[in-house]
């Protein structure tokens, strides 16, 4: 564990789901004291799939927990795209575990949602990390460094971090501030969450796309799907991603699965054979929000990151990757910082590194859509002899429309090295003189 010195800050971390943890870690590497606070009751045990793409796991190479991670893992083997009517392939990357480990030096990785978040959890509690949960914080004194639970508690820290998701309570008090006010804004679409146990499958063709790793899109008139098997090809993740006909003030409910079913019985017949399994179903509408002026409050002593600050689409599941990069980035940053009048110094280059990416990787997601969920006709026949020119290949060597395995995308995302980014942004900065 990291010994806190005398000159180590004291940072409180508003909320402990994804990107809340990897702040916890990194700042505790760095030689932190650190204290999450979390309003849940305990660390929830449901969930869904979440793609961890290079730019993250590498980063669990850093944290130490790489080898805990990738056995809970299923790593994608291939990368189809389908036509969503007849599961025509439109695209087809080969062995692209091999590849994408070959480039980036760090794997991609479909896990449960859970098994990454207790796996997060434990690694900062062997650091030290000091997880409060039933801890829900109800307001933030900018001016004070202070905040407040409902229970009463006050907590003082040099640096609070709003890690509290799209519905940041923190961003409510940041903007308050300016007498401005936001709230999360629907994107038009929502997402039907699926996980199928691979026992629960009795057709054989089914029970080998799940146990043979791979990940699949089917891609169609204002809508795509994405599937892929996690925990070592034990489960099988879905994902429907549809119009949003949620009521605007529900952001979440159980779904209806003849309505889930009747959108898609022009689809793929495979498709069909894994919705027939389907029991239970989530449906979760998909928001956003808009840009910021700032992540970081005047005093430098509050900083945001991850969906309080960029929420996305998922539609390049970059939002748990993002939000993990920042809490790297965040902590790499502190890791040099020797008190709190540091702290505007190191806050600043926190945001010139991360608010740029985030809100760019935001915009990617909207234009992913935009690729995807054509309407058939002109366009979307221009984009399918664009992948039919690329089919075969053993890599896309054109933008490609699919941005998962584009030549220029993916290497701007994957290729993110949180801690090359915080070595390059230190040489020349007065924290390190
Ligand atoms: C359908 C779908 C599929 C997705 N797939 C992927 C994927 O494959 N890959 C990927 O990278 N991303 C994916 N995402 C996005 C990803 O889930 C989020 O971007 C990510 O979880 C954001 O992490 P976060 O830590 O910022 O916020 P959250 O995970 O929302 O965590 C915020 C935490 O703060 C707590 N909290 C909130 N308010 C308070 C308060 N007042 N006091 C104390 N605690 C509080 C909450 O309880 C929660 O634990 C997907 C999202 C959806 C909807």
């Amino acid at each position: 564990m990291p010994s806190a010195t005398s000159s180590s800050l004291d940072i409180v971390v508003i909320g402990a789901g994804l990107g809340g943890l990897a702040a916890a870690i990194s700042c505790a590497l760095g030689g932190h004291k650190v204290t999450v606070l979390e309003q849940a009751r305990e660390l929830a045990e449901i969930g869904a799939g979440l793609q961890i793409t290079p730019n993250a796991s590498r980063l669990f190479q850093q944290w130490g927990i790489d080898k805990v991670l990738e056995p809970l893992a299923a790593e994608p083997t291939f990368l189809a795209v389908h036509r969503y009517s007849d599961g025509k392939v439109l695209a087809l990357q080969k062995d692209f575990d091999k590849k994408i480990r070959a480039k980036y030096g760090a794997p991609f990785l479909d896990l449960h949602r859970v098994d990454l978040q207790k796996t997060l959890a434990q690694r900062a509690k062997d650091l030290g990390v000091k997880l409060r949960l039933n801890s829900k914080v109800t307001s933030v004194d900018f001016e004070k460094s202070t905040l407040q639970l409902d229970d009463g508690a006050t907590y003082e820290a040099d640096l609070l971090v709003g890690a509290d998701g799209l519905w940041s309570k923190c961003r409510a008090h940041f903007l308050k501030q300016s007498g401005k006010e936001d709230a999360p804004l629907p994107t038009g679409d929502l997402a039907y969450r699926i996980v199928l146990n691979l026992e629960d499958l009795q057709d054989p063709e089914l029970r080998q796309w799940v146990s043979k790793p791979a990940c699949h899109f089917w891609i169609g008139p204002g809508a795509h799907v994405v599937a892929y098997s996690v925990r070592g090809g034990h489960q099988y993740n879905i994902v429907l991603l549809v119009p949003d006909n949620l009521p605007p003030d529900v952001s979440r409910s159980s779904g209806d699965i003849s309505e889930m079913r009747e959108i898609f019985t022009k689809w793929d017949p495979i498709l069909n054979r894994f919705l027939d399994n389907v029991k239970t179903v989530d449906k979760w509408k998909l928001m956003h929000r808009p840009e910021l002026d700032s992540w970081v409050s005047k005093k430098s002593n509050f900083v945001f990151l991850g969906d309080s600050c960029h929420p996305m689409l998922p539609y390049l599941a970059q939002g748990a990757n993002s939000s993990l990069e920042d809490g790297a980035v965040l902590g790499n940053l502190l890791a040099v910082v020797k008190g709190k009048e540091q702290l505007p110094e190191a806050l600043r280059l926190y945001e010139n590194l991360r608010k740029k990416r985030g809100e760019a990787i935001v915009r990617e997601t909207f234009a992913q859509r935009n690729d995807f969920h054509m309407m058939d006709g002109e366009e979307q026949e221009a984009r399918d002899k664009l992948f039919a020119g690329e089919l075969g290949k053993d890599e896309p060597e054109v933008k490609f429309p699919s941005r998962w395995t584009c030549p220029v995308v993916q290497p701007w995302l994957y290729g993110y090295d949180a801690k090359k980014e915080v070595d390059d942004a230190l040489r020349g900065s007065s924290l390190v003189q």
